[in-house]
């Protein structure tokens, strides 16, 4: 499906597909976009209106159910169905936890319920020799059920904009081969390394151009090469030349992912080829839009120390300070812990056109 849009004047209003879409490409909007390109179900969506986890991590209807909750309910722009990181490696074949913890209620507020699913240890494979693609791989259910869950928002939402979702080869790396083997021949096989990246690479490109097939409008590629982990020249030298070759192999418009620390790569990443950056906290977003200029940045609103633990003012005057350091798509910096109640996200949304009505009305913020 071709998911072409016309743009406009920034004079005339936009629909939320639209401006998103636009902030992306670098195109006039008519206010800035806000949204949520990881995940913003949270334990109280699920709980209000029974699309719950881990059921909804599997079944696209209760997936669509949960995602739209960001659009119909909290004023985002976007509709997100993959709320966790691991569908693409169970589609290869990786035993994963889905989470079926219970909900606890304390005082009124749900303070937990089930956990983001995650791989099983040990993983599935020991190196690039072992890997082994299954032609399948898009009609295996965990693959399916994203696919078939934007098929159905794209439908019931022709006006939001629809967000696809993969892990890049790196993080898909981390949960095929794991994380310490993976980290550790960095150095001391980096063939190795490069091998790895060789063999997923393709289901990533694969995986998203299904997601844009079946309607979505943007695709979030994560993968977690985050200054947390591995050095600027890592992603330098390993995964830029990867990401170069896949950006144009993608069928739409592509925004890299990333948490943690990722202010000393970013120029690597603006080079990459992607269409946009997706952002954590712990980078200043006054030097981050310093350091990639006209390259937009969706971002980055703490999700611990502002959503979780902050007070309405605090929510509020993070969102202003990102919004005046010019980020192009105001939004979570990462997958929202579920525990983060509704009140707390839509306060980004309300937020951001309160700061858009006094600006169209000339009062400086
Ligand atoms: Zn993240």
């Amino acid at each position: 499906m071709a998911n072409v849009i016309s743009s406009k004047s920034s004079s005339d209003e936009m629909t939320p597909r639209e401006r998103f879409v636009a902030a992306i490409k670098r195109e006039p909007v008519d206010r800035r976009p806000v949204g949520n390109i990881t995940s913003s179900a949270t334990y109280e969506q699920m709980r209000r209106t029974g699309h719950e986890w881990p059921v909804a991590h599997m079944d696209s209807e209760e997936i669509a159910g949960l995602a739209e909750l960001s659009y119909t309910d909290l004023g985002y722009d976007t509709v997100m169905p993959y709320f966790g990181l691991i569908h693409g490696a169970a589609a290869l074949g990786a035993p994963v936890e889905w989470g079926e913890d219970p909900f606890v209620e304390q005082d009124g507020k749900i303070t937990s319920g089930p956990r983001m699913p995650a791989c099983k240890q040990p993983p599935l494979w020991s190196g690039p020799d072992e890997a082994n693609i299954p032609d399948d791989f898009l009609d295996r259910p965990e693959a399916k059920s994203i696919i078939d869950a934007i098929r159905i928002l794209r439908k019931r939402h022709p006006d939001a904009c629809v967000v696809g979702k993969v892990m890049g080869p790196w993080t898909l790396s981390y949960h095929m081969f794991g994380v310490q083997d993976f980290l550790l021949n960095i150095i001391l096989d980096p063939d190795w390394v490069r091998g790895c990246l060789d063999v997923l690479k393709d289901v990533s490109v694969m995986f998203a151009n299904a997601q844009f097939e079946a309607g979505a409008d943007v695709l979030t590629l994560a993968d977690h090469s985050t200054g947390d982990l591995v050095r600027a020249d890592t992603y330098r030298d390993f995964l830029m030349p990867v990401h170069s070759e896949i950006a144009p192999r993608i069928d739409g418009p592509v925004m890299l992912h990333c948490c943690g620390n990722t202010l000393d790569r970013m120029k690597y990443i603006k080079e990459a080829g992607f269409d946009a950056f997706h952002f954590a906290y712990e980078n200043d977003p006054h030097e981050s839009k310093k350091e990639v200029g006209d390259f937009p940045l969706v971002g980055n609103v703490s999700n611990i120390i502002t959503l979780m633990n902050g007070d309405p003012e605090a929510i509020k005057e993070e969102v202003k300070n990102v919004y005046s350091a010019g980020i192009d798509v105001i939004s979570p910096e990462c997958a929202v812990p579920p525990q983060v109640s509704d009140a707390s996200l839509k306060m980004i949304a309300d937020t951001v056109l309160e700061i858009d009505a006094q600006e169209k009305a000339g009062i400086e913020i």
